[in-house]
């Protein structure tokens, strides 16, 4: 009989009917329409936490195959749609582009949504899509409006330089896009065409506005911080957070300078907080949402917030909930991982949706606790852009260089 209010009780806190995955578990559903609201919120900041802490215990089990051996629930994906770029970051690329993979090796647009399909199925309710420059992709806007129609998935994000966004963004958001990163590292237009090795500042400007003009609040902006280059602007990026709503987001560079780590860049979270509290000693931790890799803050009567991505100084391992596919279709459990398995491959060869579903249960249930560690790492291909996301993970791009060995392991404290 105990079960009963159990039951009842659940009912009404999730209100919303409860769809099965293939795997036979039940998953949550999503209220309906929501990929087509800019900034869906999620879930577990729409409950009180001591409601929260009941789904938690209570509600039905999510899919065995997304779930790891530590019990993560793996409801994040990310997409790399191209590894092409319009731009040359100087700390992602090298400034004569990186060697093209094939476009036959690359997923098609149908593998993309049939790969997706699969894991929303599973209980994936959020994908972003990411590069590269997703927006170079021609089918983007066709790939975020069939996303849109897969039930379940509650949110779709781009990750983006922002150079084509003003031109496209009112049709992605027509098609369903309902959140937007947007990357730019310094406000003054002379640098940014250092930075980018591009003219563009502009444009990106433009698809900063036109995000907000059309709604999508908070507008997410990345900024990596680089000391020498950018990091006098911490206050000049705080100050837009005023008046607009944006989430600023200040990334620890990866310092990669050619093969060898450069930490003499590297400005950690803990100095860029103690800059701005300079300036801003009101400013005020918010509560961590759930699996989030940002550390979010905001001064009392500003519209906006400010966020710290600390790739470098703290590793989030502990609440991972994402899972990669690159551009040629290789599934990655973790972004410091080496291990990849091509599902591409299995699919071009036929196997069965249970067969996929086997492969990306083994990959996840080999998902390692963390990663060795970011100061640690000694070894480590990279291979360019299709490997790569970002968003909240910060570390979206490592791909300097092709083959990218990381040499010496760092015995030096990470911080000089
Ligand atoms: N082209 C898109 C863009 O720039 O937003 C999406 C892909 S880019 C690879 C994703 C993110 O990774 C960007 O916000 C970029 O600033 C960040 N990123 C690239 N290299 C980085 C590095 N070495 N350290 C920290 N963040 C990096
Ligand atoms: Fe292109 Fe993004 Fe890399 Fe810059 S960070 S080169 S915009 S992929």
């Amino acid at each position: 009989m105990a079960a009963q209010p159990v039951s009842r009780m659940l009912r009404r806190v999730l209100r919303s009917s409860v769809r099965s995955c293939s795997s036979g578990a039940p998953v949550t559903q999503p209220h309906p329409g929501e990929p087509s609201q800019p900034a869906v919120e999620p879930l577990s900041s729409q409950v009180p936490s001591g409601r929260r802490r009941f789904l938690r215990e209570h509600a039905a089990p999510f899919s065995a195959f997304l779930t790891d051996s530590l019990g993560r629930h793996h409801s994040y994906l990310r997409i790399s749609l191209t590894e092409k770029c319009n731009l040359r970051c100087q700390y992602c690329m090298p400034e004569d582009g990186v060697p093209l993979t094939p476009k036959a090796d690359l997923l098609t647009t149908e593998e993309v949504l049939t790969l997706a399909r699969l894991f929303v199925k599973e209980g994936v309710d959020k994908i972003r899509l990411t590069g590269g420059e997703p927006l170079v992709r021609p089918d983007v806007v066709d790939i975020v409006a069939q996303l849109h129609q897969l039930e379940g998935l509650r949110t779709i994000g781009i990750t983006t330089n922002g150079i084509s966004l003003a031109r496209l963004l009112p049709q992605l958001q027509k098609a369903g896009l309902s959140a937007i990163n947007i990357s730019l590292d310094t406000l003054v237009p002379a640098k940014f065409e250092f930075i980018v090795r591009r003219k563009g500042f502009r444009k990106v400007m433009e698809g900063i506005h036109k995000a907000i003009e059309l709604g999508y609040s908070p507008v997410k902006v990345n900024c990596v911080v680089m000391r020498g280059l950018n990091e006098d602007e911490l206050p000049d990026f705080v100050a837009l957070t005023e008046g607009l709503p944006l989430d600023v987001r200040f990334i620890e560079y990866m310092p990669f300078d050619g093969n060898k780590w450069n930490f003499r860049k590297m400005v950690s979270y803990k100095e860029m907080l103690d800059t701005l509290r300079q300036q801003w000693p009101e400013l005020e931790k918010l509560p961590e949402e759930e699996s989030s890799t940002a550390k979010a803050f905001k001064i009392p009567g500003f519209r906006g917030r400010v966020s710290f991505i600390t790739s470098m100084s703290e590793h989030f391992c502990g609440t991972c909930n994402r899972l990669r596919i690159t551009a040629d279709g290789n599934l990655k459990v973790c972004l410091f991982g080496n291990s990849e398995v091509s599902l591409r491959d299995h699919l071009r060869a036929g196997a069965s949706e249970e067969e996929l579903l086997s492969v990306i249960g083994a990959a996840v249930g080999r998902k390692k606790r963390q990663h060795a560690g970011m100061f640690s790492i000694s070894q480590m291909k990279n291979r360019p852009m299709i490997l790569i996301d970002s968003d909240s993970g910060g570390l979206g791009c490592i791909s300097n260089s092709p083959q990218m060995v990381l040499v010496p392991p760092v015995p030096a404290p990470p911080f000089e």
